[in-house]
């Protein structure tokens, strides 16, 4: 029997592969998509959620003449970069709406970070412009007389020395996993083969094509692709290592941490962005009746421990937040669930700092022809991540296919808020649930409830019997399947974590 060749394997399952397949199945590639876990089960699930509009990036270019002069490059990339997030942003709002929550942000100008109104005004033209004003900003700037008196400000620290506000429109994702996994289904309604659960555990060149093997549970095959592209997130250097490459390093991460509270009532759907002692960034972000506070950023590698929120991680955030909100009181007790997750950072070239830097890379000088990867993707730039990495592709292999429309109309839904038969039975016939984890927390919103899911597991579990049988374990949440003599399924065994280490839900 003839092997089926692929244009192209992506390997990972997170965002940017996901944006990849799209792309490049839309370009006529033959292409197969492979996630080891379930598709957004990386970093894509650990996000602070924002399709941020670029300010963060505009206020690292905004320092001196002297330092501009000292690293012109960076500036003019962080500039690039705040442009590229204000088209990713208008691109996004225009082309799911259904996915994003527009949030009002509150920046507290204080001593330290104050600037002039007309200073503030400038910097939101300049984003509007890269965008042609397509999804406005709402930039609202408040006196210091007006945010001391503003209902959400109440109890800050400092308040007495604000200097004002500027308040602003910032969109929330309505959640990414979701996003992630309707892109994948966006790309296989076009074509791309997509597996998830499977992980690449071998790539040797075999003529002028990569030989790959996929593993499942207790079973293992190979297939053959004229190009890899590399998406596998903080992973990216383990995949080029299974090519016989561990040299070829092209990515260091960055440990984020979130925790969510119940905040009083008057914060109900504000968001606040400061940055900490050292210039970091700090948010609290709403999320229905809750909140979430963080990141706090440090230094990490793939490893386990990146992606729990660890309790020295969870007291340095509740520490950070009594500083600006002492009169709140927020203990341990207070936190109802945290999470962690490790975002990629591109490797500066001196292999041990990082640079503010998305880049797609041909390896083909490094001794890895049609082999691609990608660092630094982010979920609010992802389809330019897709463009950039099709652009590259195209730039070695000519596609075997011909030019698809990439976002066709998809056919309407069951409510995935909701777990329903039709809710369940669509999960997992056509979008590839396997597990209770890809159900409540991937396909349906259900998993980001304040009881992290817990209360509709034994009801999914049930209607996603009938096509399940053995034990299913993924992510956090567990349970076993077994058919009865009388051909009854039965269910056991059913859990959610619920350790701090990790997600925690009370
Ligand atoms: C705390 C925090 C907050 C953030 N906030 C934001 C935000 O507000 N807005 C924003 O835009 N971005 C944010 N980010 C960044 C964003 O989450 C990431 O940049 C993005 O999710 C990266 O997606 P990815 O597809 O590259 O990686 P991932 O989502 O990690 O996907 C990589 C996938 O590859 C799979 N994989 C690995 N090895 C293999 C293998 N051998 N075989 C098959 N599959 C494999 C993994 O299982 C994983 O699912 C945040 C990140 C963190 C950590």
């Amino acid at each position: 029997m003839t092997q089926m060749i692929y244009d192209t394997v992506v390997v990972g399952g997170g965002i940017i592969a996901a944006a990849a397949g799209q792309h490049l199945v839309a370009a006529g590639y033959r292409t197969l998509l492979v996630e080891r876990d379930h598709y957004g089960a990386g970093t894509s699930s650990r996000t602070s959620r924002v399709q941020h509009c670029g300010l963060g990036y505009l206020s690292a270019a905004s320092g001196s003449i002297a330092a501009f002069l000292a690293r012109p490059f960076d500036e003019i990339e962080c500039l690039s970069l705040m442009r590229r997030s204000m088209r990713g942003r208008a691109e996004f709002v225009r082309v799911a709406p259904e996915r994003v929550r527009p949030v009002t942000f509150i920046i507290p100008l204080m001593p330290g970070n104050a600037i002039p109104r007309w200073k503030a005004k400038l910097a939101f033209l300049l984003m509007a412009a890269s965008d042609g004003g397509a999804v406005p900003l709402n930039l609202n700037t408040l006196s210091a007389k007006e945010a001391r008196t503003h209902p959400a400000l109440q109890g800050m620290a400092g308040l007495e020395d604000i200097r004002g506000t500027m308040n602003f429109t910032e969109y929330q994702y309505h959640w990414p996993e979701r996003i992630v996994v309707k892109t994948v289904m966006k790309a296989r309604a076009i074509g791309i083969e997509a597996l998830n659960h499977i992980a690449v555990t071998g790539l040797a060149r075999e003529g002028e094509l990569w030989r790959m093997t996929l593993k499942a549970t207790g079973r293992s095959r190979d297939v053959l692709a004229r190009a890899v592209v590399n998406c596998a997130g903080v992973w990216i250097d383990e995949i080029t290592a299974l090519a016989g490459a561990p040299h070829i390093r092209k990515n260091t991460g960055e440990k984020g941490t979130n925790i969510v509270v119940r905040l009083p009532e008057r914060l109900r759907g504000i968001a606040f962005k400061t940055v900490t002692a050292t210039g970091a960034p700090f948010y609290l972000i709403p999320w229905g009746q809750l909140h979430y506070i963080g990141p706090w950023d440090s230094q990490s590698d793939g490893g386990l421990e990146g992606f729990r929120a660890s309790e020295a991680k969870i007291a340095t955030i509740l520490d950070q937040f009594g500083r600006l909100f002492p009169g709140f009181g927020l203990k341990r007790k207070d936190v109802l669930y945290a999470w962690a997750g490790v975002r990629r950072r591109s490797l500066a070239p001196d292999s041990k700092s990082s640079v503010p830097a998305v880049r797609e890379h041909d390896l083909i000088d490094e001794g890895l022809p049609n082999v691609f990867t990608f660092t630094d993707g982010l979920l609010m730039s992802h389809r330019d991540a897709g463009r950039r990495v099709t652009r590259a592709v195209a730039r070695r292999l000519k596609p075997s296919g011909s030019p698809r429309p990439r976002d066709a109309p998809s056919p309407p839904l069951p409510d995935m808020d909701q777990v329903t038969e039709a809710s369940v039975a669509h999960a997992v016939m056509n979008e590839h649930a396997s597990t209770p984890a890809d159900i409540l927390r991937s396909r349906l919103s259900v998993g980001w409830e304040p009881d992290l899911g817990r209360c509709h597991l034994e009801t999914a579990a049930g209607l996603a019997a009938p096509s399940w049988i053995g034990p299913r374990r993924s992510g956090d949440a567990n349970c076993r399947f077994q058919r009865k003599n009388d051909n009854r399924i039965q269910i056991s065994d059913i859990s959610i974590r619920n350790d701090a280490a990790h997600r925690s839900a009370k």
